[in-house]
């Protein structure tokens, strides 16, 4: 029987599908463009389930390191967008903290709390294995230290082991609180932090540690967290005073230290701070870059977040060279200068210091790319 002619409507339709299926596809590869990466791979892998993608930003310095983030994605666009963001903050952040890493990260799509985890990271495991070294990956949110070890069944290009570097947050409050001695240096013209008051946001991992320092030091400190057992322990072990999670924003203090959520300067929260420092260990603080120009002209000092926190990053280094814990706190203590230089150049060429560090970050990369461009 003779199919039946399309009518024009259908084909038409059909037409308009076609285009936009082609723009759909000719948009992803402009969001790589956009974000510069030289890699992104994708793979499904249809027994488990496993749907994940790598992308490697930048492998100038280094293999691309960055955790597995586990994660239900209202889109696989939206995983991607985040990937590509999350590996090129990477490549940043490993550039300005001296360390010989590349950027990466990866994403597995899908429900975190799925109890059958072993086929997923196995297969995750062979795709970072399929990249021969290039991406070497971590722990990162919806992920722990069992998962790891699933990868590591596949691969060796996994750190944050069961036993090794161990959990990196006394190293990351270490270099925050190097970073907040160099803001106050940098601020007021000594670091000193004895009678200083720090407002605290957050008080996990990072928040504890970093008010212990604090409190040893002799700063006065004040905590919010919405976990009332947290927040209790910081009052109790270190006299912080504790105010609501809504008031940590208006408080009178010298220094803001966001260590908790992401995204919290922003044009809500600017016009209530009443601090001349922000600096904390919090990923992603700027809600968006423009906030960072909005904290340059209240005449605040800001601490780019992926500076002061990278002793995370290089605690996990720690594991890759066999460094000393020693060794990882001194290196994380290095924030201090790096900070200050960051201060430098956003003088020098009249820029907010979050553009600097980039700066910073962007200047090491093309003088190791130069280097290393003669054929040896
Ligand atoms: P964590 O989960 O141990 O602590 C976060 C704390 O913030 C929790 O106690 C939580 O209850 C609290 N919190 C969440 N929402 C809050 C809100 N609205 N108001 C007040 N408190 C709130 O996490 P962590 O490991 O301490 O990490 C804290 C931040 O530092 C995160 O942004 C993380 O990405 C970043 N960071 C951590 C490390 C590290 O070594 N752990 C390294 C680099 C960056």
């Amino acid at each position: 029987m003779k199919a039946p002619a399309k009518s024009s409507a259908s084909s038409s339709r059909a037409l308009s599908r076609a285009v936009a299926k082609k723009e759909e596809a000719t948009a992803l590869f402009a969001l790589l463009e956009e974000h510069e990466h030289e890699q992104v791979s994708l793979v499904y892998e249809p027994s488990s389930g496993y749907r994940g993608i790598i992308a490697i930003h930048d492998t100038t310095l280094g293999p691309a390191l960055g955790g597995t983030r586990f994660w239900n994605y209202a889109s696989d666009r939206d995983a991607l967008i985040d990937c590509l963001r999350l590996a090129r903050g990477m490549t940043y952040k490993a550039a300005v903290a001296g360390l010989n890493l590349g950027g990466g990260k990866s994403v597995i799509i899908g429900d975190n709390k799925i109890r059958n985890r072993e086929p997923i990271f196995r297969a995750h495991g062979r795709h970072v294995k399929a990249l021969g070294g290039r991406y070497i990956t971590a722990e990162d949110v919806g992920t722990s230290v069992s998962d790891m070890e699933f990868i590591k069944a596949e691969t060796d290009h996994v750190t944050g082991l069961i036993g090794k570097s161990g959990d990196p947050s006394p190293v990351t409050a270490f270099g925050v609180y190097r970073g907040i001695k160099a803001c106050a240096r940098h601020h007021y013209g000594e670091d000193a932090l004895k009678g200083k008051t720090v407002a605290i946001q957050g008080c996990g991992h990072v928040g504890y540690y970093l008010a212990d320092l604090l409190y040893k030091e002799g700063a006065q400190l004040i905590a919010t967290d919405i976990d009332a057992v947290k927040l209790k322990a910081v009052v109790d072990d270190f006299r912080a005073k504790p105010v609501g999670a809504d008031e940590i924003y208006g408080v009178e203090a010298n220094i803001f230290a966001p260590c908790a959520l992401g995204g919290i300067i922003n044009d809500e929260t600017i016009p209530q701070l009443k601090v001349e420092i922000v600096a904390g260990g919090a990923n992603n603080q700027l809600a968006e870059e423009r906030h960072g120009d909005m904290l340059e002209e209240k005449g605040l000092t800001y601490a780019p977040d992926y500076v002061i926190n990278a002793g995370g990053l290089v605690n996990v280094n720690a594991e890759l060279e066999g460094w000393t814990m020693e060794r990882a706190r001194n290196k994380a203590g290095e924030i201090y200068d790096t900070i200050l230089m960051v201060f430098e150049i956003a003088a020098e060429e009249g820029i907010p210091s979050y553009r600097a560090a980039d700066r910073l970050a962007g200047k090491r990369i093309a003088a190791i790319a130069k280097v290393r461009q003669n054929f040896v």
